[in-house]
């Protein structure tokens, strides 16, 4: 069909770019069909290294999933950290709409605004199946939506790593004593309490964490579990491998979406993008599960890392001080109070639950 007659076919003004096909003779049937032929070109904006296992790999399988499912009427081009922005601009570009799709994690964003952490990991907090209990059956979507609505960003949980491993060190940590002065690499809340600690925490990019580690520029870090730590060779930068991730339970990774984008796609496309997302959200924890045990067992039958447990008594500190920083961080925003409010009256009515289930089945599994 020709471009003049398409004009004429739908009345003049209404023509619209790429359009192929239109019923003249119903007005609302031509915009549904201008609408389903519209095209949209999306950015996808990523902390994470390019191709990165589970995390970088769970971003990439959202934007292509977007794109089929909506038979290309989205194409999403997904740039890895420091490909188009930083890994610590994410959340600026999606809410300055340079990219309508961004993959993180909500703690990153703690300048922006302190409550976004609680969205992520609380130390001690809730694990995986509970945090997802919470945004999805407990109010904390709602409240994650109100935290980021200031930058007109809407976040979706886009992934779980499961709990995560408390990190690599290039020292025994066997008592508090250990702590003072240890420069770590540790994000978010868990990185407060290390400085009440006595240690150093720093923030950096995953792409940026093995080679500060090797030089020594750290002494420790932590970045999530076995299947990504060996994918970065962390156990040729330091040999000894702490267990459990106090301050990481259940890390949820989040899919943010420009609210305007978002708000300009036809409700089947909005269905779909949100559909994708929370599918991609399940599916990564299952990834996880599964790989980082496989990956656990190649670190210790081919690289000889036998993991340690933290001392109960450094734990126990290390939990005491949480709760200081927990306060300060709810005295200084009210927005946090709230979110925190809700995230800990959840935890306390799941762990009754979980004492009875889920904990009591590990011990009997045990038996
Ligand atoms: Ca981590």
């Amino acid at each position: 069909m020709k471009r003049r007659d398409l004009i004429k076919g739908i009345g003049g003004g209404l023509a619209v770019a790429g359009l192929s096909a239109c019923s003249g003779a119903d007005p609302s049937g031509a915009a549904k069909k201008s609408a389903e032929a519209e095209t949209h070109k999306w950015t996808m904006v990523t902390t994470w290294p390019k191709n990165f296992p589970g995390v970088g790999i769970g971003a990439e399988r959202i934007a292509r999933l977007i794109t089929q499912n909506s038979g290309g009427r989205i194409t999403v081009q997904v740039y890895a950290a420091g490909e188009l922005v930083p890994a610590m601009e994410v959340m600026t570009a999606v809410s300055e709409g340079s990219a309508q799709l961004g993959h993180g994690a909500s703690y990153y964003w703690k300048g922006k605004a302190p409550a976004a952490q609680f969205f992520a990991a609380v130390p001690f907090g809730m694990n995986a199946q509970e945090m997802n209990a919470w945004l999805y059956y407990g109010g904390g979507i709602e409240l994650w939506r109100e935290v980021y609505a200031p930058f007109g960003v809407l976040p979706h949980p886009g992934g779980n790593t499961g709990t995560q491993m408390g990190g690599w060190f290039n020292k025994e940590i066997n008592s508090l004593e250990d702590l003072k002065g240890l420069k770590m690499r540790i994000p978010g809340l868990g990185g407060e309490i290390l400085k009440r600690a006595g240690g150093i925490p720093v923030l950096l990019p995953g792409g940026e964490i093995f080679t500060a580690l090797q030089t020594g520029t750290i002494d420790a870090t932590e970045w999530i579990g076995p299947y990504n730590d060996l994918a970065f060779g962390l156990h040729q930068a330091a040999k000894f491998y702490y267990y459990p991730g106090w301050h990481e339970p259940g890390t949820v990774l989040e899919c943010m979406v420009n609210k305007a984008a978002f708000e300009a796609l036809p409700a089947d496309l909005q269905g779909i993008v949100d559909s994708v997302i929370s599918q991609v959200n399940s599916e990564m924890l299952a990834e996880y599960t599964a790989r980082n045990a496989e990956a656990l067992a190649t670190l210790e039958t081919e690289h000889g890392i036998v993991p340690r447990a933290f001392p109960n008594e450094v734990l126990k500190r290390l939990k005491e001080l949480s709760v200081g920083v927990i306060a300060d961080t709810i005295a200084a925003d009210p927005l946090s109070a709230k979110v925190y409010e809700s995230f800990s009256a959840f935890q306390k009515h799941v762990a009754a639950y979980h004492d009875v289930s889920e904990r009591a089945f590990y011990k009997t599994r045990d038996l």
